[in-house]
């Protein structure tokens, strides 16, 4: 792993990148690179012993010109300013790219879950939730899990967020579960959106998916649906690995299989399908004609970029390439499809929880599935519209080309305040 790249000159590197390529002014470009309002609160917590600790946390709004701010919050010790800032900056052309009428957003605590209690977390979360609630609202900004946060913690500001303001209001956050008004789909929906990529990738490309040959890297909730999604449409998946190592099987082996093995044991390897054992980077350099790292941020570095061999890559994490593999894998012609389009089914699925919200009206999983799918395919298509209109070599440039238009026309026509 790593040259540890910091995430938000990363997220404007990006910018400058895709800016060259458009015809926006370099004062709307600047406004395009920073966050709107970062709030840097401190949470104090009392413990079960009676004690009192104190909690850094951040929640930030990057850019609401397309429409209230979306995006995770998560829970981690590696949490800073800068993390949250970047992140909330590729929500925002997540949700552009992808077309839905969010902007993005934000945030995180400063904490390792799993040295509290759960009543620990409930009065963390909670006083977080009292911090975050002058400026959330299913209007204003809507929260979501991310690293180390779910259901449970959405449950939690829902109820806090609603006693508070003395109404009902579950559009204030999405990934409830579905008896908190949680959307059909959602879970599966990440893996999803990355194999219905892959497989227009595919197509583009003039490549066939049935036999094509699949690693996996990361069997959580994004890598497992993946595998198990792209085995469904006739994809052969040979390799996959989690923290503690990779499995392999040239003929391939059953996702499924290898899901309930893992969750019988704690991981994948030990797996009986598998042939052979490999390590994390060996899955990640295997020859196979599609990679998807579902892990975590700067899997692959420029070092480990020059020994991957496959054709094309789905990035079901979130940056999963450091800058200078990225560099290193467009020059080798590797089809990388970006982050914000490949995992957009996650935010996609929460837009249309927050409508089905806001409708009090749910919709079945397969129409959820079904506007999902049109939803990735159209902005594949305009990535490719945009790959070929401009010449250009790599899809994340392409991509962020078209969510930064989308974001600098919804600001030029709504013009500047005051
Ligand atoms: P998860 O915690 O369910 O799974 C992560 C998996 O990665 C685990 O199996 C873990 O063992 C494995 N892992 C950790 N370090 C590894 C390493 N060095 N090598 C191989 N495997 C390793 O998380 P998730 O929800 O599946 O998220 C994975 C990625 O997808 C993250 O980058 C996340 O930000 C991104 N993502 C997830 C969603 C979502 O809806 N779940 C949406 C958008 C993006």
């Amino acid at each position: 792993m790593s040259e540890s790249a910091n995430p938000f000159e990363s997220l404007q590197s990006q910018i400058d990148e895709a800016a060259s390529y458009l015809e926006i002014d370099d004062d709307v470009i600047e406004r395009l690179k920073h966050p709107e309002r970062v709030l840097e609160t401190n949470l104090t917590v009392e413990l079960d012993d009676g004690s009192l600790e104190r909690f850094k946390a951040f929640r930030s709004q990057f850019n609401g010109d397309r429409g209230p701010y979306k995006g995770g919050i998560r829970y981690h010790p590696q949490v800073s300013r800068d993390e949250v800032k970047a992140l909330s900056g590729w929500m925002t052309y997540k949700t552009a790219i992808v077309d839905i009428p969010l902007g993005g957003g934000k945030g995180g605590i400063v904490v390792d879950p799993d040295e509290y209690s759960e009543s620990e977390l409930e009065r963390l979360t909670r006083a977080f939730a009292k911090e975050l609630r002058p400026m959330i609202g299913e209007d204003r900004d809507i929260p979501a899990p991310d690293v180390n946060t779910g259901q449970r913690e959405m449950n939690w500001i829902k109820d806090t967020y609603e006693t508070l303001e003395n109404t009902t209001e579950p559009g204030v956050i999405t990934g409830k579960n579905l008896a908190s008004g949680g959307s059909e789909g959602r879970v599966e929906a990440t893996g999803r959106s990355t194999v219905i990529a892959a497989r227009e990738a595919f197509d583009y490309l003039g490549k066939d998916l049935e036999g094509a040959t699949v690693a996996v890297q990361g069997y959580g909730n994004a890598g497992w649906i993946a595998a198990k999604l792209i085995d469904e449409m006739g994809a052969t998946v040979v390799a996959a690995s989690d923290s503690s190592g990779g499995i392999y099987n040239p003929d391939g082996f059953d996702p499924v299989a290898a899901k309930n093995h893992k969750n019988e044991t704690g991981s994948v390897v030990g797996y009986p399908e598998s042939e052979e054992e490999l390590t994390n980077d060996e899955v990640l350099t295997l020859d196979v004609d599609l990679l998807i790292p579902a892990a975590l941020e700067n899997a692959i570095d420029g070092d480990l970029a020059e020994d991957v061999t496959a054709d094309v890559i789905s990035e079901a994490a979130n940056g999963p390439l450091t800058p200078e593999a990225d560099r290193v894998l467009e020059s080798e012609d590797v089809f990388v499809i970006p982050d914000i389009l490949a995992n957009a089914g996650g935010v996609t699925v929460s837009y249309f929880e927050w409508v089905q919200n806001r409708q009090r009206f749910y919709w079945t999983e397969q129409k959820v599935n079904a506007e999902l799918e049109e939803v990735i395919v159209d902005a594949f298509d305009a990535l490719v519209e945009t790959i070929e209109e401009n010449d250009l070599d790599n899809p994340r440039t392409a991509a962020y080309v078209v969510a930064m238009q989308r974001v600098a026309d919804a600001f030029d026509e709504a013009g500047s305040f005051p």
